[in-house]
């Protein structure tokens, strides 16, 4: 008898993987077949997916292709991979349409980034359904990107950051910050087909949950009128190690366990987000002046021009001594599960950030270009957050105090844990 299947075909970037990589095994758990279509470009490791497909297909970028690290890099990639992967990706298609007797391919599930796939599933008759890896607030801001741009207000200055936007109250203009330091016309464009391939589509499926983000949804539903499945949070169902890109260093678990319960404050910056020296060393010295242990993610080249921790100062690390514990890339799951686990600071990307409000761990936030601008108001009306200025250079004294705010201040962070959304 014939089976039903679905093909997916993740963006090739950490934080679009794992949802993608979650959700073909929620649907695999359900009996769907999955074949993954997959780039050459951070390709994921099939032996972790034994019971799934997979094809790679040619992307057209150099072998040692540089992982992003600002807003213009990603867009310029990003709109690369969408042009150098429309034959190849069509071709890969076609040929499993045509030989894949066993199972019936009821869709194609691509990430929302990947428009380009829309014509070609309208080409070869496939419904397409996408996968918004973020939270649904920040796609509407996507969809407020003309007016946005047409009003001048995205370059507002950095005295207006608490303002409001006049015509969407419920924005202000530090939540649209991420858009200020790109190639405007370039970004700009980029959002108007992932929006207009998005709405042509069958459905969005989000890795977003109602009582979150209901009143979202409702304006989702009433702009793209197709059906939209928040189906969050994925990682409750598998997490992500499986997909990790970059070994995740265990060692770290070992070292929380000696650490007393809610103490250690978590700090990572995601995958993509990078940071130059100064803020580098004033996290550093924030963190070591908090006295609070900490767990420090520092992927390699984190800094630009540096390869790991060699920027630190001498003896930086003998003084902080058995209080740190600096790791290249963690089990972050597992990380916020522990219980010695007292506070995330967090770049706040989206899988991160519901990671997060998951185990309970209130957030130090500090949005970058990477990360849905919106969030920071997503969290808040379920966890106690301390934001800290996207876009500013962050001193050291600031850092300090918001990591004794969260953790060493008895009532606040006992406070900021008590009110989960649960
Ligand atoms: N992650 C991890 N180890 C780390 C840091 C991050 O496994 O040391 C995982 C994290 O659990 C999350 C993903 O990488 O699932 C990062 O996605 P997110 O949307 O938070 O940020 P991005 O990397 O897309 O900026």
């Amino acid at each position: 008898m014939k089976g039903h299947g679905v093909i997916l075909f993740p963006m090739p970037f950490q934080g679009h993987i794992n949802p993608m990589f979650q959700l073909a095994n929620i649907l695999h758990a359900k009996g769907f077949s999955i074949t993954i279509i997959h780039t050459q470009f951070n390709s994921p490791n099939p032996s972790n997916y034994p019971h799934f497909r997979f094809y790679s297909i040619p992307d057209g970028l150099s072998e040692n292709h540089a992982v992003p690290s600002d807003l213009n890099h990603i867009v310029t990639l990003l709109t690369t991979l969408n042009s150098n992967c429309v034959t190849s990706f069509r071709d890969c298609l076609a040929k499993l349409l045509s030989v894949n007797l066993e199972d019936h391919i009821a869709c194609l599930i691509t990430d929302a980034l990947w428009h380009f796939t829309q014509a070609v599933a309208d080409g070869l008759k496939l419904p397409r359904i996408v996968l918004r890896t973020s939270n649904v607030s920040s796609f509407l801001v996507f969809t407020y990107m003309p007016f946005l741009c047409e009003k001048g207000y995205l370059s507002a200055q950095d005295s207006q950051a608490e303002n409001q936007v006049p015509e969407l109250p419920q924005l202000k203009f530090k939540d649209i910050v991420m858009f200020e330091r790109g190639d405007l016309g370039r970004l700009r464009q980029f959002i108007a087909i992932v929006v207009q391939e998005t709405k042509a589509s069958s459905g969005i499926i989000w890795n977003s949950y109602e009582d979150l983000e209901q009143e979202h949804l409702t304006k989702c539903s009433l702009y793209f009128s197709i059906p939209v499945f928040p189906i969050g949070p994925f990682h409750k169902c598998f997490p992500a190690s499986s997909s990790s890109l970059l070994p995740q260093d265990q060692s770290c678990i070992s070292w929380l366990d000696k650490q007393a319960p809610n103490s250690v404050i978590y700090v990572s910056f995601g995958s993509v987000a990078a940071i130059n020296e100064t803020e580098f060393l004033e996290i550093a010295w924030g963190l070591a002046n908090s006295n609070q242990p900490f767990l420090w993610v520092v992927r390699p080249r984190l800094v630009h021009g540096s390869e790991w921790l060699e920027l630190l100062p001498n003896g930086f690390l003998e003084m902080v001594g058995e209080r740190a514990y600096i790791v290249k890339w963690a089990p972050q799951q597992e990380v916020l599960a522990h219980p010695s686990t007292g506070g995330f600071w967090t770049h706040c990307g989206w899988n991160s950030t519901l990671e997060s409000l998951c185990e309970g761990v209130p957030m130090i936030c500090r949005p970058s270009f990477a990360g849905p601008g919106r969030i920071m108001q997503v969290c808040k009306p379920c966890f106690g957050e301390l934001g800290l200025p996207s876009g500013i250079q962050v001193g050291r004294g600031e850092i300090e105090r918001a990591i004794r705010r969260l953790n060493g201040g008895e009532a606040e962070g006992q406070e900021m844990r008590s009110e989960s959304c649960d």
